[in-house]
């Protein structure tokens, strides 16, 4: 991945759906997952999102969310060779708000994957961040739904 951070994202209707089918499903836990795509230019595009497990104990899954690394070692292993690559992960606020919780914040080990945050019953439904450690928060990243992507 480049250096300069990008300034949108594009992904499609069906991998928004997608997302937020598994948000509802999970409801009242979080869920998660990654988000595979690539580099055209400022933009990121998304070009896949998979389902991971929420792996933090039970009682937490309403508030936190880590994503199963062995869905992480496993995609990244497929990627190799493709022009697709692990470009963050996204996991549901189910009850809003649609924005990096504290907790998130702590948990923005690494600052060049996007964080995709779905909270189903806003507007936008999906927002994207990127963690800014000098700046000790997150900078939002427009996203833009494409009709289609090649
Ligand atoms: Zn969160």
């Amino acid at each position: 991945m480049t250096t300069a951070a990008p300034t949108s994202i594009e992904m499609s209707p069906a991998d928004l759906r997608e997302i937020l089918k598994l948000t509802r499903a999970a409801s009242p836990d979080e869920a998660c997952g990654l988000v595979v795509g690539r580099r055209e230019g400022d933009t990121l595009i998304v070009t896949r999102v998979v389902e991971a497990t929420n792996v933090v104990q039970p009682d937490d899954r309403p508030k936190r969310f880590e994503v199963d690394p062995e869905t992480r070692i496993r995609l990244e292993k497929r990627l190799r060779g493709t022009p697709d690559e692990l470009i963050g992960h996204w996991h549901s606020h189910p009850f809003g708000p649609p924005s990096p919780s504290a907790r998130d914040l702590a948990q923005a080990y690494e600052p060049e994957l996007i964080w995709l945050i779905c909270a189903p019953d806003t507007s936008p439904p999906l927002t994207a961040w990127r963690a800014d450690p000098k700046a000790g928060g997150f900078r939002p990243i427009p996203v833009l739904i494409a009709k289609e992507i090649s």
